[in-house]
């Protein structure tokens, strides 16, 4: 099973994708995971990533790109996965539908996590992580409606997009996932 999760900073991606792949047995990628872990290696391209990363800016397509492509490709991904923070402009999801197309891996659905705006707020000042300070909160979140939301009506059109409530307990929200890929099986 290959799952995209999308949804607003906070909308409660990470915990999702953590327990999904629990549930299902395969590794749950985040693009955000990989890309601090190249921060933290302090390699020229981690500097290069940070710089982005800490302004709340997206990092250059290639870069991202180029991490994922690498990750899909690993052993354990060959049973499926669950991406997280990728894709989040067009570019990317245009290049994630080619690269797996090559790897004769298609998409099977991708999971829209709605919650309110007020709620992503409080859950983001909550967080504690570097980059979560109010003004690159502020910012990502204008980046998130102005690049990525965009991507719901693309893969709306292209039939496998899944709205899911995410207000809720983690456990509600989780049942509600698994109910509506259900539908699909
Ligand atoms: P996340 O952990 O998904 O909230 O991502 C943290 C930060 O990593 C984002 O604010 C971006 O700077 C960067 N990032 C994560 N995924 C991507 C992506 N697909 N494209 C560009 N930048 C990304």
């Amino acid at each position: 099973m290959r799952l995209i999760l999308l949804g607003t900073p906070g909308a409660g991606k990470g915990e999702q994708a953590t327990r999904l792949s629990k549930k299902f047995g395969i590794p749950h990628v985040s693009t955000g995971e990989l890309l601090r872990r190249e921060m933290e290696e302090r390699t020229p391209v981690g500097r290069r990533i940070s710089e982005f990363v800490n302004r709340g800016e997206l990092v250059s397509d290639d870069i991202t790109q180029a991490i994922l492509e690498d990750r899909v490709r690993e052993a354990d991904c060959a049973s499926g996965f669950i991406l997280d923070g990728f894709p989040r402009n067009r570019h990317q999801a245009d290049f994630l539908k080619e690269a797996l197309q090559r790897m004769e891996a298609p998409v099977d659905a991708v999971l829209n996590i709605e919650v309110p705006d007020g709620t992503v707020i409080d859950r983001l000042i909550n967080r504690h992580r570097t980059d979560d300070t109010p003004e690159t909160i502020r910012h990502r979140l204008r980046i998130y409606r102005k690049v990525t939301a965009p991507l719901v009506d693309y893969y709306d059109r292209a039939g496998i997009l899944k709205r899911i409530d995410g207000d809720g307990s983690l456990e509600e929200v989780t049942q509600r996932i698994l109910k509506s890929l259900a539908r699909t099986a």
